[in-house]
This record gives C-alpha cells, structure tokens and sequence, in this order.
C-alpha cells in the first residue's frame, strides 16, 4: 500500500466550482480516499498557499504527429518515432495534463510503455488510425507523393487508414477497433495540414458516416469527426457523429444541430497560433499556411455561437509536434471569450464524458484517480494565468509526484 498525503492546499472542485481552503487530500494506491487522516502516510506533500486542481485532461493531441516537419516525419523508422513519442508524453505530462485523448496515429506502443514504466505519460485514450477517404484529410497511406512540390509529405500507414464506400469503411473501423481505438475517428471536411482537400469540400457520404457510426455502437462507443465547415459539421451529427473536432466555421443553424442531437465540439484553436508560428519556420507549404489563416479568423468566435446554442464543449489542442508547448496556452485564447467557469467545465466535466471515464477523473473526489496540479493561481480569478510556464508548481500522478 503506498498512501501520499496532500495537506494544506486549496482544493478545487470542478462539479461545484468549489474551492475547499486548508484541505487535507489522501492517495491510497493511486486512488482518493474518503478520509482525512494523515497517519501512515508515505509521503506528505505541503501544499501550503497553493491550490489543488485535478490534473489537465486534453482532449485533443496527437502524439504520433511528433514533428510539424511532415517531410522528415515520414521518413522516420520507429526507433525515431519512439524516441520523439516518449519526449512528448513526458513533457505533456510535465505541463500538468495526466490525461489526454489521441485523434488519430498509432500510439499502442507508447501506451504500452507508459504502463510499464519505460517513459512517464498521461492515460491515453485513442482513436488509433484516422478513417479518411480518398484524397481526405487523412489521406495519409504511404504510397505515391501526389504533390511532388509540397512540404506536407505525410505518407506513413502509422496515421490513418483509406477506406471508401460503406462495406470499406466498415472493415476499417474494425480494424482499428480490432487494434484497441476506445472510439473512431474520422474526417468529414478539409484540413489545413494536408495539401490537396480544401477546407470547404465534404468528405465521406451519409452512408459511410452511418456505417462507423454502426460499428462504433456496436462496441459500445461513438465517433468523432473532423469538420470545420457548416455542411460537413451537419452531415455528420445527422448522422449520428458524436464529437465534431474543431467546428471552427461554425454558424449558428449548425450549431443548434449539434445541440438538438445532444453531440459534442472540443475546440482547438492553439493549434492555428503553433501553425502560423512554427509552420514558417519548418518549412510548412504556403498553400497549407494560408488555410490555416482562415480557420483562426473564425475559431474564437465559433465559441460564442456554441455557447449561445447551447452546445456542449470540451477542451482541446490538436498541437503537432513542437508546437505541442503552447498547450496550456489553450486557457489564455479561450479566455477572451469565455468565463473561466466555463473554460474548467469543459475540461474538467465534459473532457472526462468525451474520454469516457466520467467516475475516474476529473475532480479529486474519493474514488477517482490522484492526479493533480499543484498552482499558486486561483483558476476562477485567473484562468488565462495558467497558459504561463511557470504557472504550475507540481503534478502529481496517481499519489506521486512528478518531478520536472
Ligand atoms: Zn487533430
């Protein structure tokens, strides 16, 4: 038995907004304990004038896309892609996020690593490879380089899966089910990381859609799609897509959709800003930069038009390799026009419905895992402080500290 006493601190709970002064936390075995007592502790943490936040749940990372130079990234073997992965998770980690959910690339292996203790990382849950048509976003196959010219050489079968027609996408989402995806992904619209799909054209027929979201019910899950367009982002939730990614495009007719279907959106605007700073400097197409202009113009205020509709929002990055250090920066942008109290509702109450572990994290409440954060900023009062780097003091993962 191991038990990491947690004394002194500020204790914040998400379900309530409530902040507890002068708490005393118990980890027994990883796990929050019902009591207060503080004998036998193996280890007692002061968390004197600091507050004490369930750890970060992301919503939306990538830990496969582990360089925002595409062209080198599909070239690496897996010894490169391990080595990159692992500093990544540990690093995320480090941030404060004990949690996160993969949108797509082959991340068993560093699953595997983290519970064996080869790396530190964060729970992950993942979608596996992205499901993608054709000539999709996710049209990632290796193969033939259709845009010699281009930078984005994304060609590597680590990332998604091609299936067209209803019978391929259906054998798609098996295998990818098969290989341990807690849920599907797939694209439904243009991205801005890939050359040759504009972001206004739709991707995937109703009866594609209708055959993941099938397979994903069967084995008791759902589907997230990447949309950023109005026709997309409706074709999908009619559908019966659960989690629209990005909706950066948002207007508000589809956003009552999305609310009249009970489906979710996790916004991931950083991803735009880490774009536009890093994509210059590794070489990101001029083509691909210019999408990503249009899609930041619109994320912010695609939040206003959900909260007014009253659609449900998660938190999410989608940052790609080196830009994954703006993560917290996700706070500040959200912070211009929301409240913080809805800023930590969809972290920390819809984030843990969207990675389906809503009893497991997301407060520190007796049951629920030990991961927390350790800050001397009140997120009520100043939320957009935490995207600072030296905002966090301690993680704690499961009752142990993580020393960074
Ligand atoms: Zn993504």
């Amino acid at each position: 038995m191991s038990r990491t006493v947690i004394r002194g601190g500020t204790l914040f709970d998400p379900q309530t907004m409530a902040m507890q002064a002068n708490e005393t936390l118990v980890i027994q075995d990883g796990r929050v304990v019902d009591t207060n007592s503080t004998t036998d502790a193996d280890l007692i943490v002061d968390a004197d004038g600091q507050y004490i936040l369930p750890g970060f749940i992301d919503a939306h990372v990538h830990f496969r896309l582990a360089t925002l130079n595409f062209q080198r990234l599909a070239q690496w073997t897996e010894v490169q892609f391990g080595i990159a992965m692992a500093k990544l998770s540990e690093e995320t980690l480090a941030r404060g996020f004990t949690s996160v959910r993969d949108l797509g690339g082959d991340v068993v292996g560093l699953k595997r690593a983290i519970r064996d203790g080869m790396v530190r990382g964060p729970d992950i849950t993942q979608a596996n490879l992205m499901i993608s048509q054709t000539g999709g976003h996710g049209d990632v196959e290796s193969g033939v380089l259709p845009v010699p010219d281009c930078g984005c050489q994304m060609r590597h079968s680590a990332f998604g899966v091609v299936a067209d027609g209803p019978d391929a996408v259906r054998k798609a989402a098996r295998h990818v089910l098969r290989a341990g995806a807690d849920f599907l992904k797939i694209h439904v619209s243009g991205g801005v990381a890939t050359p040759m799909d504009p972001l206004d054209c739709t991707q995937y027929t109703a009866q594609e859609i209708q055959a993941a979201v099938q397979e994903a019910k069967n084995r008791k899950t759902f589907v997230s799609a990447h949309a950023y367009t109005p026709e997309a982002i409706q074709l999908a939730v009619r559908n019966g897509v659960k989690c629209i990614e990005h909706g950066n495009l948002l207007d508000e007719e589809t956003a009552r959709v999305i609310a009249e279907h009970d489906a979710w959106m996790v916004p991931t605007l950083v991803t735009y800003q880490g774009m536009a700073e890093f994509g210059k400097k590794l070489g990101f197409p001029e083509r691909n930069l210019k999408k990503n202009e249009t899609v930041l113009a619109s994320g912010v205020e695609s939040l206003n038009i959900a909260r007014a509709a009253g659609v449900k929002l998660g938190w999410g990055t989608d940052l790609v390799g080196e830009s994954q250090v703006m993560q917290r920066q996700e706070f500040a942008i959200r912070a211009q026009v929301e409240r913080a109290e809805e800023i930590l509702h969809a972290m920390y109450v819809m984030n843990p419905i969207i990675l389906r572990q809503p009893e497991q994290i997301g407060r520190l409440a007796p049951g629920f895992l030990g991961n927390a954060v350790l800050t001397s900023i009140n997120p009520l009062d100043d939320i957009a402080g935490l995207a600072a780097d030296d905002a966090i003091n301690q993680v704690i993962q499961r009752g142990q500290p993580i020393n960074t």
